[in-house]
């Protein structure tokens, strides 16, 4: 069965799409902890995050940096982590979080409430800084 992720990449699912290449799409996630939260998913469905070949290992990071410094100049936050976690979705994926405050908690859970509105300002200011 697909995953969820799948769904999205195929258009059954909406989302808020930042980018999309021809091997990655990237969208906020849906229960963010940070305003601006976006996720890098390599289209091809693997599950373990380092069960990616070294190709795809290295075009999803250099993915991931292209749209943290679109999150840096849309949003401007002080920077951008990265998580990789992998234990809801079992598809591939980088979780990227605007640090807003020097002790912002970056743990998955700590969720904050953000609106449809605003998911799409976000969406927009992102995208607006990436040239993929
Ligand atoms: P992980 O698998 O890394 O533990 O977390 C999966 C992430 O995917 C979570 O942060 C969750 O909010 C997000 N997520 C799960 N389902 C959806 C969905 O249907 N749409 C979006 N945009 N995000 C999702």
């Amino acid at each position: 069965m697909s995953t969820i992720f799948t769904k999205i990449i195929e258009g059954e699912i909406p989302c808020h799409k930042v980018a999309e290449t021809d091997e990655h799409i990237a969208f906020l996630d849906i229960n963010p902890i940070a305003e601006g939260h976006t996720l890098v998913v390599p289209k091809k469905e693997i599950d373990y995050f380092f069960d990616l070949p070294d190709d795809l290992m290295q075009s999803t990071m250099a993915v991931s940096r292209h749209i943290a410094k679109a999150i840096d100049k849309g949003l401007n936050p002080l920077r951008t982590g990265i998580i990789v976690q992998g234990l809801e979705v079992p598809h591939a994926h980088v979780h990227l979080i605007p640090l807003y405050k020097e002790n912002q908690v970056m743990a998955l859970g700590h969720n904050v409430s953000v609106s449809e509105e605003q998911m799409v300002e976000l969406k927009e200011k992102i995208t607006a800084e990436v040239s993929l």
